[in-house]
């Protein structure tokens, strides 16, 4: 049988550059999809972090990845924005890119079978085959995948820069650009592609009510019978503290004594109490209301009241970096917060945590849970997305479970949760046994990469959109 040809496209992939888990999916998934036999290439912009020679390069398991060259609109050292806000040019530059993905392929003599587009960066590359390249022969046996990795983001320009799209102004029409007066990418990629994805089967559900929707949940329903939820995996060649090179000492669940001593070394480093018995509360999040700031900043100062050690990775809202640099100074002792993005190794806080806040609104997947699990560090999450499809409730009699949830988006039940953890910290063998239980889940891209590949089966077989 011939391979599958896969194209994915992305805006970001480790390890050329990296806002968030988008990147960590385009780093590791086509690796994945290759290793079960597909033809894979990947494509994305050439930034100004991607130091390599040319428009392409090499990676792992025979993965090719293409790079889009202009260096007006790409040599840079952001993705998408600076601190005055998002990019004036997006538009420009995200139709440039979403263009080329299809012109390179016409340039390499690469006739996918799938392009597996990715949020809104790419939504126009779905939109741009059904419409300047419908009656394209090279194009005919082409299906297109759209996934959305966070519904939040849909790429919304005003009406006036239409016009930059290069389609005709027909489309800015309810049934595909048009949304509440704005030009919506996101939205007219759900309509164009032959089939649209999430990260998780829960958010899958999710995206389908007013409550998670964004107002995309119309438009979705109407695409509700090829609407598919698969979980992201992640790459444990990358998280794996047995040979994780950032961290002081190397460490499995055969040796889970080997793991305190990243605790020490990190308190050593960042200046906190030297003390391996103080349980260590680590969170490593863009700051933003979706990952739970708000609720956490109205309970910080009770968290830091207590004995425990906070340390901190994270990046965005000002009004975060603002409140939590104050709270750092207010607890000089048992705070280390960090407030750039890749300040520390991330693995070196997964080492040392005990305890992982993850506190979010709405989570598409969430990888802080899965790459916690394998450093042993025990997730308090909101049971939401992805995070619900992941975690299970620590139950102390059966010694089942990965973990401590809440349900209501409320500071509150976020402490309730952080002290259960902290109580079943204090039962040491407990403790023990759930940091091995989590240890041994498997979250590797294996299941997923199946998962897609069947889907992407599924879809070649579908005639093209009418
Ligand atoms: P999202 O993509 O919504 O930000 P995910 O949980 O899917 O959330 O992925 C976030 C990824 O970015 C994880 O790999 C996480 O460790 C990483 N990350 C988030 N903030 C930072 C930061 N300040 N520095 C380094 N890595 C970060």
């Amino acid at each position: 049988m011939e391979k599958l040809k896969v194209l994915f496209a992305s805006a970001e992939a480790v390890p050329f550059a990296k806002t968030g888990g988008l990147a960590d999916v385009a780093g590791s998934l086509p690796l994945a999809l290759a290793d079960l036999g597909a033809d894979v290439r990947l494509i994305m912009p050439k930034y100004h972090s991607v130091k390599v020679e040319g428009d392409r390069t090499a990676m792992d398991k025979n993965v090719e990845v293409w790079f889009v060259e202009n260096d007006d609109y790409f040599d840079r050292t952001h993705l998408y924005g600076d601190r005055y806000g998002d990019y004036a040019d997006n538009l420009d530059r995200f139709s440039f890119f979403s263009r080329q993905v299809l012109e390179r392929c016409l340039k390499e003599n690469f006739k996918p079978d799938i392009i597996h587009c990715n949020d809104w960066h790419t939504a126009l590359v779905p939109v741009y085959l059904n419409t300047l390249f419908k009656y394209d022969p090279f194009f005919s046996k082409t299906r297109t995948l759209f996934t959305i990795h966070n519904i939040a983001y849909q790429g919304l320009f005003a009406k006036e820069e239409f016009p930059k799209i290069g389609l005709d102004w027909a489309l800015f029409h309810i049934h595909y650009f048009e949304f509440y007066g704005k030009v919506n990418l996101m939205k007219a990629g759900i309509v164009y592609s032959d089939a649209v994805s999430t990260v998780s089967p829960s958010y899958a559900k999710e995206i389908l009510t007013p409550e998670y929707g964004c107002g995309l949940e119309g438009v979705l329903k109407t695409r509700a019978d090829s609407l598919f939820g698969i979980l992201n995996g992640i790459d444990y060649s990358t998280w794996n503290p047995a040979t994780d090179k950032d961290i002081a000492k190397n460490y499995s669940v055969e040796n889970l004594d080997d793991k305190y001593l990243n605790k020490e070394d990190l308190q050593k480093q960042l200046g906190l109490k030297v003390d391996a018995d103080i349980p260590m509360i680590g969170m490593i999040s863009r700051l933003a209301d979706q990952k739970g700031m708000d609720i956490f900043a109205r309970i910080i100062g009770d968290v830091l009241n207590k004995k425990v050690q906070l340390v901190m990775l994270g990046s965005g809202d000002q009004k975060y970096h603002v409140l939590l640099e104050k709270m750092a100074r207010a607890h000089p002792r048992n705070a280390s917060i960090n407030l750039r993005f890749d300040m520390l190794p991330a693995g070196k806080i997964y080492a040392a945590s005990d305890i992982f806040l993850i506190p979010s609104r709405y989570e598409p997947c969430g990888l802080n849970q899965m790459i916690g699990f394998k450093y042993g560090a025990i997730p308090v999450a909101r049971k939401t997305g992805g995070l619900k499809d992941t975690i299970h409730e620590f139950d102390p009699k059966t010694r089942k479970g990965s973990g401590f949830l809440f349900v209501d988006y409320k500071p509150e039940a976020l402490l309730d949760a952080i002290n259960k953890a902290l109580a079943t910290y204090q039962r040491r063998e407990l403790w023990r046994a759930l940091v091995k239980n989590v240890m041994e889940l498997d979250f590797s891209w294996k299941v997923s990469a199946r998962e897609y590949i069947r889907l992407y089966q599924k879809i070649v077989k579908r005639p093209p959109l009418p």
